[in-house]
């Protein structure tokens, strides 16, 4: 299995100036090869390939002096990231889909470029990374790569005015037989914006909503950049700031959601959760915002490949209904979004609306009920 590891790197001005050139020549080694690979459309309806442009990349290099100063083959990803852009695009187009175009990357909007297979190490006791052709940057690793990962790639990133590096990690597969704890402790999680989880046992976690505490400073951080004049140095000063803002959020938030995937993980062998669409639920524009802000999708994520590695089990079960239907006697107790208490009139049971759908949630687990009854069910991966 394929892991990604991300940790904060601390490079020196010159460094950072370093960095920063180096995605600048990726951005526009990718608009220039995507202008190409439009014009040979348009004039002779001919698609142009990866290796065509690899070719084109090397005779570039000899007149092009900010091209040689990056490493070869972070130049060949940058081709590369462009070359699987036009096949989803292409794959996209087959099958019907909505697809757009792919589009030119503005001067913000390009943020990381790749060593896809060498050119970088860690050294120094895991103090230093040392990137060729740009030295050895400061690197925090606060939890190691297991010894037994092979890193892969190592991807630079910016955001905003911090930088990371992310590697992907082969490991190698856990040990079917080990790969189940066996269940004895499961547990159903109905995700919420009330409250951002409400278990089965009826406990709850409450929904921290971090983007509306920081509205405020969002609000004013806004207003003082709408102030400027467009273009102006100080304009794009005060964008950093807002961008901050927002960083931070998204931070918080990952930091809570890596927290409380852990307990969950460290505290079950069957986590069931619901099977959610979150893309069509954030069309809803009333709650867009408040759903984003709550991240259920990146909670899960983390819970998922946290139990992967502990070999527990998280299930996603059907939504249909969760929160009409009884959990107790299973007949349909119709609700509006503002009832807040389940109320079952055919077998009385009277619990909080979030509470009755994780128990229904845990219920529709196949583990769960296999075992339960005390049957064997093979465990298939998630
Ligand atoms: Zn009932």
């Amino acid at each position: 299995m394929t892991r990604t590891y991300k940790y904060r790197v601390y490079p020196t001005t010159q460094q950072a100036t370093t960095l920063t050139q180096w995605l600048t020549t990726c951005r526009l080694l990718y608009n220039n090869a995507l202008a190409a690979r439009k014009d040979a459309w348009h004039t002779h309806q001919q698609s142009v390939t990866y290796y065509e442009q690899a070719t084109q990349l090397q005779v570039a290099k000899q007149t092009n002096p900010c091209l040689k100063v990056v490493h070869s083959q972070v130049l060949q990803d940058t081709l590369r990231r462009l070359d699987k852009t036009f096949s989803n695009f292409f794959r996209r187009l087959k099958k019907g889909e909505k697809a757009g175009y792919p589009r030119f990357k503005g001067k913000y909007r390009y943020d990381s470029f790749t060593y896809p297979q060498s050119g970088f190490s860690l050294e120094k006791n895991n103090k230093k990374l040392r990137l060729s052709k740009i030295g050895s940057i400061n690197i925090t690793l606060h939890r190691l790569i297991p010894s037994e990962g092979v890193i892969k790639t190592c991807t630079i990133t910016r955001d905003v005015d911090h930088w990371y590096a992310c590697f992907t990690v082969a490991l190698p597969d856990p040990e079917p037989e080990s790969q189940q704890r066996g269940i004895k402790k499961a547990i159903g999680v109905d995700v919420g914006l009330k409250s951002l989880l409400t278990f089965n046992n009826g406990d709850t976690i409450a929904n921290p909503r971090w983007l509306r505490h920081s509205e405020k400073k969002v609000a004013k951080e806004q207003r003082r950049k709408d102030r400027r004049q467009k273009g102006s140095h100080n304009r794009h000063k005060q964008n950093t700031k807002v961008a901050q803002v927002h960083q931070k959020i998204r931070n918080q938030r990952k930091d809570f959601h890596h927290k409380l995937s852990r307990t969950l993980v460290d505290a079950y062998d069957l986590i069931v959760y619901e099977n959610l669409k979150i893309t069509n639920m954030v069309k809803n524009h009333h709650v867009a915002k408040s759903i984003s802000d709550a991240g259920w999708g990146q909670l899960m994520c983390f819970t998922e490949y946290k139990a992967e590695e502990a070999g527990t089990l998280v299930e996603y079960v059907s939504a249909y209904n969760t929160t009409q239907l009884c959990s107790r006697c299973g007949k349909l107790v119709p609700k509006t979004l503002a009832t807040r208490i389940h109320s079952c009139p055919y077998c009385v049971l009277d619990v909080a609306r979030d509470h009755n759908s994780a128990i229904t949630i845990l219920h529709r687990s196949r583990y769960y009920v296999a075992s339960r009854s005390g049957q064997e069910l093979s465990v298939e991966p998630v």
